[in-house]
């Protein structure tokens, strides 16, 4: 239990909501006194924030601890050479902060700690015997996002948990993986948001699993999709495009070039195709269309690799999906000056014919995973003004593989049933990835198993983030007038006011708040005598405390007010009944 007067407590409520925020619950953390910003995407913690930090930190602990996961703490400050035998020291590029020692040693500030945990368990465990294993830590992550945004969100200096299992079979995997997926739904139940686990692209890390929990967030950046008749939900980026049953392409009209002056858009094109050159069985549709994108990848190691993708020309390519599909390249749009390196590409009419490896400009061609052998396209002719009709796929051309970059729509089927698929936002707020062997192997990880043969181990890997929880909750719970915190993470159980300047007023108040804390109970109060009581329950709405009780007029009658911070509802108690009941109210 705790009381904190007001008086003393290091707080400053504002009026004025910070310039730099962008989401409602960032401008609220900071007016509030919840957190103080030092740098873009790195925040100090103010007396409050830390306290709705710590609650939120013991949940966590408690889930990791019920599950058997043991707590440990690594550094922040990390050395380059084991970041340098998985390889991603240079895959994470510009994505971490990186720095020298006196003596020009290269060191790192761990975005996470897969690498540190594999050499820890290595150094210390040999045998199948002493697995399974989980750690997990509560710890300070570094990473240099491009766009660190809405506060705690996204931030370049943020805690997290992360754990990893150490299994030697895959059974034992699936074991550790299914209990941390377990402990995560109990943290985020009792964390008190609504969320959804989708599947997610579990490419980048080399992994088998991996799914993620996703706060239902207007103002998250991940958009996920969910299908109501079977349940599937994924993040954008893991969604498996339907694609069609390859067909037979005979008896199909052999491609032809025709000029399509004025049709700078696909609809313009759709148009003078149905006008000029109607097809026999049903109008020309955009999705008969193959757009091809250009642009260039950059590899973490600096290479760049021109790239041409092919899509349905009526969808865009996803930002998101392309990212992870190229991840750790990076993809930008071809410009003006390398497209002119190619003299076969026409800019505007550029066809299949002048991409891919064995072509001409020897661009690698990728496409989407609906242009399957036997689809009819119409596509650039490589002419100024011209398109080619009828282009088969398979037939008339090849790429050099598939690319799942096409922005998915709602109303697309869903890849596991006959549903169709809506879209939602989402903020990700933990992520378990069952990791297999790409650690333990780089880091050379093994033990000996029942036969006295060494096997390399299978891990797990599975984050929270903890400050963005701070954010998350705040965000799903505020409403128009502050914070409105749940009670089992909200900075103190009671927000206790004193009205006016009366000494019998403040007494009173001072008797009930030590009781209070004597019947265990975490307070806040406000026993500033000099600021009016407009002002304090101003302070008390922002703030976000679950109850408010007013110690004030209704003393003359016996009473406090007692104030629902989300209902708004009052009620007036007894002054003699006041403690048993705001236990009561506390405990339930
Ligand atoms: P995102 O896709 O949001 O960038 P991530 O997939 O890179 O997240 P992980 O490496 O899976 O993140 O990290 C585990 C958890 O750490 C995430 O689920 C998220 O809750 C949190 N997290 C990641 N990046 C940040 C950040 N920049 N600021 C605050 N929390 C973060
Ligand atoms: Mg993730």
């Amino acid at each position: 239990m705790t009381v904190s007067r007001m008086s003393h407590l290091f707080l400053r409520t504002l009026r004025e909501d910070p310039v730099d925020a962008e989401v409602p619950s960032h401008r609220l953390l900071v007016r509030a006194g919840y957190i103080r910003r030092a740098a873009p995407g790195i925040y100090s913690w103010l007396p409050l924030g830390l306290r709705v930090l710590g609650k939120i930190e013991a949940i966590i602990r408690e889930e990791m601890n019920a599950i058997g996961a043991q707590e440990v703490s690594f550094p922040a400050l990390l050395p380059r050479e084991p970041y340098e035998a998985t390889g991603r020291w240079t895959e994470y590029g510009d994505g971490i902060f990186r720095l020298q020692d006196r003596k020009g040693a290269d060191y790192l500030l761990g975005p996470t700690h897969e690498e540190m945990f594999t050499l820890l368990v290595k150094d210390l465990y040999g045998s199948y015997k002493d697995l399974p294993l989980s750690l997990y830590q509560i710890q300070t992550k570094y990473r240099d996002e491009a766009r660190p945004r809405a506060g705690l969100l996204r931030g370049r200096e943020f805690i997290m948990k992360d754990s990893y299992s150490f299994d030697y079979t895959d059974e034992g995997l699936d074991k550790s993986y299914n209990a941390h997926r377990e402990a995560y739904v109990r943290i985020f139940d009792r964390l008190g948001f609504e969320y959804v686990i989708v599947y997610a692209h579990a490419g980048a890390m080399g992994g088998s699993k991996s799914e993620e929990f996703l706060a239902k967030s207007a103002v998250g950046e991940d958009t996920y999709v969910e299908c109501k008749s079977c349940g599937y939900a994924a993040n954008v980026e893991a969604v498996k495009v339907v694609a069609p049953e390859p067909v037979g392409y005979d008896g199909l009209p052999a491609a032809h070039a025709e000029a399509t002056p004025d049709t700078p858009t696909i609809d313009t094109l759709v148009a003078h195709l149905n006008e000029h050159f109607a097809r026999e069985d049903r109008p020309w549709v955009g999705s008969d269309t193959l757009k091809n994108v250009l642009g260039v990848v950059t590899y973490p190691d600096g290479t760049k690799e021109p790239l041409a993708i092919g899509v349905p020309g009526d969808r865009e390519v996803d930002a998101k999906r392309l990212e992870a599909a190229l991840y750790p390249g990076e993809f930008e749009p071809m410009d003006e000056e390398t497209l002119a390196s190619f003299p076969d590409l026409v800019k505007g009419y550029i066809g299949p014919e002048v991409l891919g490896e064995e072509s001409k400009s020897g661009i690698r061609f990728l496409v989407d995973p609906r242009v399957v052998e036997g689809t009819r396209w119409v596509t650039g002719a490589n002419e100024p003004g011209k398109h080619i009709i009828d282009l088969v796929a398979g037939r008339d051309f090849t790429s050099d593989g598939v690319i799942e970059a096409a922005a998915v729509w709602p109303g697309d089927p869903c890849p596991n049933g006959d549903g169709i698929l809506e879209t939602e936002r989402g903020m990700e707020m933990g992520h378990v990835f069952a990791l297999g062997r790409k650690f333990a192997d780089a880091l050379g990880l093994q033990v000996l198993d029942e036969n006295g043969k060494l096997v390399t181990v299978t891990m797990g890997s599975y984050g929270v983030g903890v400050t963005r929880a701070v954010a998350a909750v705040a965000e799903g719970t505020l409403d128009e007038i502050g914070l409105c915190w749940p009670r089992h993470v909200a900075p103190y159980d009671l927000h206790v006011v004193a009205t006016g300047k009366d000494p019998a007023v403040h007494e009173a108040a001072d008797r009930l708040v030590a009781e209070l804390g004597e019947a265990g109970l975490d307070v806040l109060y406000d026993d500033r005598v000099k600021v009016s009581p407009g002002v304090k329950f101003k302070d008390a709405e922002l703030i976000g405390v679950p109850t408010i009780v007013t110690v004030g007029r209704g003393l003359a009658e016996g009473t406090i007010e007692v104030k629902d911070r989300r209902t708004g509802e009052r009620a007036a108690v007894a002054v003699d009944e006041a403690v048993a009941h705001l236990q009561q109210l506390v405990r339930d």
